[in-house]
C-alpha cells in the first residue's frame, strides 16, 4: 500500500525543518507522498521537488492560505495549485509583508499586558519564513513566562484573544477563488479546530472540493462527523498530519495519512479545474 500525508509545512513557514529534514522524515516513515502546504508560501515546493525526486517521495505542491469571517478563522489548503504564476508570488509578497507589520502589532499589545518581547526576537526565530502566531508563541516561551502552546493561544494569540491581530482581510469567498485561479483544488484544512460546520455549506458554494477528515487534531468523533458530512456533499477525504518539524514539540510527520490514491484523485481534480479556467 502507497501513503501520502497531504499536510507538512517547512521553515519556509512555521515548521523547524528544512526541505531535507521533510523528505528524508518522509522517506524515513516509507510515505510515497507529502504535500507541501506552507502557509502563505509556495517557496519550499521547489526544494522539496527536487530532493523528493532524488529520493523517490513525490511532492504535492500546495498552500495553506487563511481567511476570516466575523467570527471564525478558516484555513485553506490548495493542492497541485500552479505555483510558478507571478500575480500568486506577487500576493503572498504582500501577505508576508502584512505578516511582519502583524508582529510588531502582535508585540506591542502582548507588551501591553505584560508579556515583554522585541519582534526581533520573533523573527530570529522565524528565519526566512513565512513568520506567525507559532514564532510568536515561541519567543512567549523563552521568556519563560508561559510553558505550553495551549495556555499562550487559550489566553493571548487564539482568535479574537487580547493579543490577536489579524492579517488578512480574505473571506472564505475570496480564498477558495484565488485557490481555484491558481488550478488549485480547495479543501478545508481541519474542520474540528474550526469549529463552524454550519459554514460549509457556503464553502462548497464558492467552490470547496474536499474536507481534511483526518489530522493531528480530529479524535473519532470528529473524524466520523466530517466523513459524513463529505460524504452527503460529495466531497474528497483528505487528510495529513500538520507537522510543523519540531515546532510542536514532536515530530508528526506520517503519524496522519491517506493512501496515495488520493492524490491521484486532487490530480485529477485540478486538471479539471485548470482546464475550466
Ligand atoms: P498564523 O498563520 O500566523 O495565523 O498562525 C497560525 C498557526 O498558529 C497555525 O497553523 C498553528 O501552527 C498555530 N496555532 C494556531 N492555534 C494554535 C493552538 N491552539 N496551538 C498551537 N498552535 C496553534
Ligand atoms: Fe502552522
Ligand atoms: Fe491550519
Ligand atoms: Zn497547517
Amino acid at each position: 500500500m502507497k501513503y501520502a500525508d497531504l499536510h507538512v509545512h517547512t521553515f519556509y513557514s512555521d515548521s523547524t525543518f528544512s526541505p531535507e529534514e521533510v523528505i528524508m522524515c518522509a522517506k524515513d516513515k516509507a510515505l510515497s507522498a507529502v504535500a507541501i502546504c506552507d502557509h502563505d508560501s509556495v517557496d519550499g515546493i521547489d526544494p522539496c521537488t527536487e530532493l523528493g525526486l532524488k529520493m523517490g517521495v513525490e511532492v504535492v505542491p500546495s498552500i495553506e492560505m487563511t481567511a476570516e469571517t466575523g467570527e471564525a478563522e478558516i484555513h485553506l489548503l490548495g493542492y497541485f495549485i500552479d505555483y510558478h504564476a507571478v500575480w500568486l508570488r506577487d500576493k503572498l509578497r504582500e501577505i508576508q509583508v502584512a505578516r511582519i507589520e502583524r508582529v510588531h502589532k502582535m508585540v506591542e499589545k502582548l507588551t501591553s499586558l505584560g508579556i515583554k518581547l522585541e519582534a526581533e526576537d520573533v523573527f530570529k526565530i522565524a528565519g526566512k519564513g513565512t513568520v506567525g502566531r507559532l514564532h510568536v508563541a515561541q519567543a512567549i516561551i523563552k521568556t519563560g513566562k508561559i510553558k505550553n502552546f495551549r495556555d499562550i493561544f487559550g489566553k493571548y494569540l487564539g482568535f479574537l484573544k487580547p493579543a490577536y491581530v489579524s492579517y488578512v482581510k480574505f473571506s472564505p469567498k475570496e480564498a477558495i477563488e484565488t485557490i481555484l485561479k491558481a488550478g488549485g483544488v480547495p479543501v478545508l484544512a481541519h474542520p474540528g479546530v474550526m469549529k463552524k460546520d454550519e459554514l460549509i455549506k457556503e464553502l462548497i458554494t464558492y467552490g470547496l472540493r474536499g474536507i481534511e477528515v483526518y489530522h493531528t487534531d480530529h479524535r473519532e468523533e470528529a473524524r466520523m462527523r466530517y466523513e459524513e458530512i463529505a460524504r452527503a456533499n460529495s466531497l474528497l477525504m483528505t487528510g495529513g498530519s500538520d507537522c510543523h518539524g519540531l515546532g510542536k514539540g514532536r515530530i508528526l510527520l506520517g503519524s496522519v495519512r491517506v493512501p496515495y490514491e488520493l492524490v491521484e484523485k486532487l490530480k485529477l481534480e485540478s486538471e479539471k479545474i485548470k482546464a475550466g479556467r
